[in-house]
């Protein structure tokens, strides 16, 4: 494309955003504007798709629908400015102490110039002068323990301020990457890891292999017991899953009542026997209200099993998870499918 045929795009979708916010009455805050003219743009499809099924699910772009968009998307900036500020701090205090062992080194030069003086004229001193150039080597001993004592106090703090802060930036990063509801890996984690697994895969000649996984007539179920309940289930899923797998593998919320899982160093037989394994976990779950106790049943999940082959991308591999599932959910749900790699397949 050129470069006037870019702008010229640009600039039409940003028309076309603020046409769209008015004509949908939705308001025009830059969040919503980003959001929109991400989605006109056509440049990404995965917003595209979420937004439809969340405005499809939600009826309406709420604020709330806005807020999960733009965290799911557009959320670096607060890891930027916690990172920016984390620096900033290190910085600071780095600085803080180097003034210090400057200070702290020019005033150990002298107390050395002050020593040699003193050893160099020591004999030929009268006792009066010797007593009081004793007594300037002691004061001047005394300043240099006190000095020193003060860096080593700048030195503690400085460390202890430079520890919170890697706590606080672990913190920040664990964050970004948990799924707030199930607290198990979220879709951006899943992302990453998926990228270094096959890039691992790649590299070491080994075997991975990707689970999708989503569970049956969810919506009937929000239906029936309501959305609240609902959440608890999901929290229960992900931790049947997450719990069901060792790990160097990484059960992931990969969106909604969707679960992905990478499974390196597996078999497809083994990922299937897993996903088997993991479908009877979940359906084997009793589902008590905790408030009243009744008893509501239990709930399945479907799953589609791929082997990552060498030379497909990333998103042709959760394509062919993702087909296997569908397949699962069409013969019946409640099931395991697999995609055969394509070699076995044109066999
Ligand atoms: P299928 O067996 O074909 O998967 O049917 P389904 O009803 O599960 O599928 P569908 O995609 O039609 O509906 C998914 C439902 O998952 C709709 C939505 O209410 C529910 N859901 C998605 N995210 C959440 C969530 O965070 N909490 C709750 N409680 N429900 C959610
Ligand atoms: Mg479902
Ligand atoms: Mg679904």
């Amino acid at each position: 494309m050129r470069k006037d045929d870019s702008f010229n795009k640009a600039s039409l979708t940003a028309q076309k955003t603020m046409a769209l916010l008015k004509d949908r009455k939705i308001r025009t805050i830059p969040q919503n504007y980003t959001i929109w003219y991400e989605y006109l743009s056509e440049e990404n499809p995965k917003i595209i798709e979420v937004v439809n099924r969340l405005m499809l699910e939600r009826g309406k772009f709420s604020d709330e629908v806005a807020k999960e968009i733009f965290n799911e998307f557009f959320s670096f900036e607060k890891e930027g400015k916690e990172l920016r500020e984390a620096n900033r701090l290190v910085q600071q205090s780095m600085q803080a102490v180097l003034r210090e062992i400057q200070s702290s080194s020019n005033g150990l030069a002298n107390y050395g110039e002050q020593l040699d003086n003193f050893a160099d004229t020591a004999d030929g001193l009268s006792l009066p002068d010797l007593q009081s150039t004793v007594r300037n080597v002691i004061a001047e001993t005394k300043s240099m323990a006190e000095q020193s004592h003060q860096l080593n106090d700048s030195l503690k703090n400085a460390s202890d301020e430079i520890s919170a802060l890697k706590l606080r930036l672990e913190q920040v990063e664990s964050e970004t990457l948990t799924d707030p509801l199930t607290g198990i890996a979220n879709r951006k984690k899943f992302d990453t890891e998926l990228r270094l697994a096959t890039g691992n895969s790649k590299k070491s000649n080994s075997k991975l292999c990707l689970i999708m996984s989503d569970i049956d007539h969810f919506k009937n179920f929000n239906d029936e017991h309501g959305h609240v309940f609902g959440d608890q289930v999901l929290k229960l899923v992900a931790q049947t899953l997450d719990g069901g797998v060792k790990n160097n593998a990484v059960a992931a919320r990969y969106g909604g009542e969707e679960f992905g899982i990478i499974l390196p160093g597996t078999s497809l037989e083994h990922a299937a026997k897993l996903a088997d394994s993991l479908r009877t976990s979940v359906s084997e779950k009793k589902l008590v209200k905790r408030n009243t106790g009744a008893d509501v049943g239990r709930i399945t999940m479907s799953f589609g099993v791929a082997q990552f082959s060498d030379g497909e991308s990333i998103d042709d591999l959760i394509a062919r998870a993702d087909t296997a599932l569908y397949q699962a959910k069409n013969a019946g749900r409640d099931q395991v499918k697999i995609d055969l790699p394509r070699l076995v397949r044109s066999a």
